[in-house]
């Protein structure tokens, strides 16, 4: 179990940054209200998993080892929305397996939380893209099904977006993330929180630290909507 300091120093912002005792955060007025039906079938665990291992709705299903559902806790609170299956999570079929896993790991420790508990970890594609290349907007569509019948399976009381991929197709927008981290967006009434793919904060230490505003803030919207946590 890391310590909080070597969380930290994970995270490259040094032990001097503490999480505060959390100022009283501003009301939010986002409403909570149940997620709208879609059309899809895919309304149980069981069927949504047999769908992903199966599906051939995209050219990936040609060249991936097995479709990634996601891993962790299905009635979390904070659902984390990654961009696709790397090399790693193609071979072992869990999500942010690699070294970016081990970063977001050491980011959700930060704010007090732990793969699996209480926080399911997820990608928009389901498939690796080969090489790693950016997701196809073709692929992303035909993934979505699989996107929205999680989100209304876990019913999260908030979403984290990690990167550009993950934030402009779930926010329908082409803004970067450096614009639109910082703020509370919704997703079907959710409250969403953008920050930066593990991924590229591994080569960009001075984002570390924007990236630990983002997940305060993160940690105090769901604090505002739990008053008990
Ligand atoms: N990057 C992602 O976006 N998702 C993973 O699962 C792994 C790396």
């Amino acid at each position: 179990m890391l310590s909080q300091d070597d969380v930290f120093t994970e995270l490259g912002i040094g032990p001097v940054w503490r999480l505060r005792e959390a100022a009283p955060a501003a009301p939010l007025s986002i409403p909570r209200s149940p997620l709208p039906a879609h059309a899809s079938p895919l309304t149980t665990w069981d069927a949504l998993a047999e769908a992903v291992a199966h599906c051939t709705a995209c050219k990936l299903h040609q060249t991936r080892t097995q479709g990634v559902l996601g891993v962790g806790d299905r009635n979390a609170d904070w659902l984390i929305i990654g961009e696709a299956p790397g090399a790693d999570e193609d071979a072992q079929g869990e999500p942010f397996v690699g070294q970016a896993g081990k970063l977001l790991d050491a980011m959700l420790a930060a704010i007090g939380l732990q793969r699996g508990n209480n926080v399911y970890i997820t990608n928009v594609l389901k498939s690796r893209p080969p090489g790693n290349r950016d997701p196809a907007p073709d692929e992303i569509a035909a993934c979505r099904p699989y996107l929205l019948a999680q989100i209304e399976l876990i019913q999260p009381k908030l979403i984290l977006v990690l990167g550009r991929i993950a934030a402009q197709s779930l926010l329908d927008t082409q803004e970067t993330v450096g614009r639109l981290r910082g703020r509370v967006h919704a997703f079907q009434n959710v409250p969403l929180v953008v920050t930066y793919h593990p991924a590229y904060l591994l080569r960009s230490l001075p984002d570390k630290a924007r990236a630990w505003e983002d997940l305060c803030l993160a940690r105090r919207t769901y604090a505002s909507l739990t008053p008990e946590s």
